[in-house]
C-alpha cells in the first residue's frame, strides 16, 4: 500500500436508524430552519405530503415535480416555489433524482439541505451535481451542493421494489470498487469500498428473499452510505465515464446501466490492478469480473444491453463518445478495446 495521501472528510451530519425520520423536524430547528419546502417525485407525493403534515408549522409546502437528470427547467419551477413561500431550506425525500433537485436548489441558493434516502443510489453524500438542460448534462462539484443532514431510516426502503433494489445497490457497489483504484484513494475511502461491497454482498440476496426484513434493509442502506461517500470522496474512472456515455447518448436508465456494465467494467481494469482489486474477489469469490457476474446473475439483476433496447451502432458510437475525451483510468483505454467489452455487455456473457 502506498504510504502517502491526502484524506479530507465531507463534513455533513449523518443519522443512520429505524424511525429516525420522524426526527426530521429536530434537524429542520438544529439548522436554524422554520419553513421546510419539502421536496419528492409524483410517485413519492403521499410520502412526501405525510412528512410536510409531520413537519406542521415547519413546513411551508411540498414540491413533488422531480425527475431524472435534474432538468434544469424542473429547478426552475422549484425555484419559483421556493422564493413564493419564502423556504429556508429543503427536505429531499427520495432517491437522486429528488436528492438532485435539493443540491441544484441549493447551489443556486445555498439554502440548507436535508435528505432522506430512498434508494441506495449515494447521491445525498457527494458535492456533486448533475443537470440537464437542451439535452445536455452537466456535472458540477461545489461545497453547497453537500447536504448538511442525511437521515437514512432503512423502515423507508421498505418499499424499494425488489428488482430496483437490485440494480440500485449495484449502482452503488460501482461506486465501491472505482474508489479502489482511485488515483486519489486513501486508506478511509478503501476501508469503506470494501465495507459498503461486504455490506452488499450479504443484504442484496437477503433482500430477494425477505424484502420486509427491517435488518437486511439497515445492512443495504449502510451499504449504500459507504458506496456514496467514497463517491464523493474519491475520482471515478472508466466505469462510471461508460455509464454517463450510455445515459446521456441513448437515455439507458441510470441503475439498470451500472449494474449490467459493473462486472465488464471490472473484469477490464483488473488486468491492470489485480492486487488493488483482490478486495473485490475475495468478497464475491472467483475472478473480479467473474465473480461480480455470478453475483449480479444469482440476484435476478439485468446482464444485457441489448436488453435496454441498444443496438451494435448505438455501441460503435458509444465506444467513440467514451474514448474521445482522455481521462484517467488505471488500464489504458482505446476504442477497440471498449468496443469489445461494450459486446460482452450487450450479449450478457459472462466477461472472462
Ligand atoms: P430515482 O431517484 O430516479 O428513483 C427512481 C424511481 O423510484 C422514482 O420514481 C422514485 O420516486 C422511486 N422510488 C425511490 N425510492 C423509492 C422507494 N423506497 N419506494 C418506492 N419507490 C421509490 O433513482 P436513483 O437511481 O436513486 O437516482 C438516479 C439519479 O440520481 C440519476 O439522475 C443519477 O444521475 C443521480 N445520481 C447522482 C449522484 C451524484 O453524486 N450527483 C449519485 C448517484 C446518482
Amino acid at each position: 500500500m502506498s504510504h502517502e495521501f491526502v484524506y479530507s472528510g465531507n463534513p455533513a451530519h449523518i443519522v443512520f436508524g429505524v424511525g429516525k425520520s420522524t426526527f426530521v423536524g429536530d434537524w429542520v430547528e438544529k439548522l436554524g430552519c422554520r419553513q421546510a419546502l419539502v421536496l419528492s417525485t409524483p410517485q413519492q407525493k403521499a410520502d412526501a405530503e405525510a412528512l410536510a403534515a409531520r413537519l406542521g408549522p415547519r413546513a411551508v409546502g411540498v414540491f413533488s415535480g422531480a425527475v431524472m437528470h435534474t432538468p434544469v427547467e424542473v429547478t426552475e419551477k422549484a425555484m419559483e416555489v421556493v422564493r413564493q413561500t419564502g423556504s429556508d431550506c429543503v427536505v429531499s425525500l427520495g432517491g437522486g433524482s429528488t436528492t438532485g433537485l435539493g443540491k441544484a436548489i441549493a447551489f443556486r441558493t445555498d439554502l440548507p439541505q436535508i435528505v432522506i434516502p430512498t434508494t441506495y443510489a449515494g447521491s445525498e453524500v457527494t458535492p456533486i451535481l448533475g443537470q440537464t438542460e437542451g439535452g445536455r448534462k452537466t456535472t458540477v462539484r461545489h461545497a453547497s451542493i453537500l447536504p448538511e443532514v442525511v437521515i437514512y431510516d432503512p423502515a423507508l426502503t421498505l418499499g424499494l421494489p425488489v428488482a430496483m433494489s437490485v440494480t440500485s445497490g449495484l449502482n452503488a457497489m460501482a461506486h465501491a470498487l472505482e474508489a479502489l483504484y482511485a488515483q486519489d484513494r486513501n486508506p478511509i475511502s478503501t476501508l469503506m469500498a470494501v465495507e459498503g461491497l461486504r455490506a452488499f454482498k450479504t443484504s442484496l440476496p437477503g433482500i430477494i428473499e425477505m424484502p420486509q426484513v427491517l435488518d437486511i434493509r439497515a445492512e443495504a442502506l449502510y451499504g449504500a452510505w459507504l458506496c456514496g461517500t467514497v463517491l464523493g470522496t474519491v475520482g471515478m474512472a472508466l466505469h462510471h465515464k461508460i455509464c454517463h456515455t450510455l445515459g446521456g447518448a441513448f437515455d439507458t436508465p441510470h441503475a439498470d446501466t451500472h449494474a449490467i456494465m459493473l462486472p465488464h467494467t471490472a473484469a477490464y481494469n483488473a488486468v491492470a490492478v489485480p492486487d488493488l482489486l483482490a478486495p473485490v474477489a475475495d468478497v464475491f469469490g472467483g475472478s473480479v469480473g467473474g465473480g461480480l457476474w455470478d453475483f449480479a446473475k444469482r440476484i435476478g439483476a439485468p446482464l444485457a444491453l441489448k436488453d435496454l433496447g441498444l443496438s451494435q451502432a448505438d455501441l460503435d458510437r458509444a465506444a467513440e463518445i467514451a474514448t474521445e475525451n482522455p481521462y484517467w483510468n488505471p488500464r489504458p483505454i482505446d476504442w477497440e478495446s471498449i468496443r469489445g467489452l461494450l459486446q460482452y455487455a450487450w450479449e450478457g456473457r459472462r466477461p472472462t
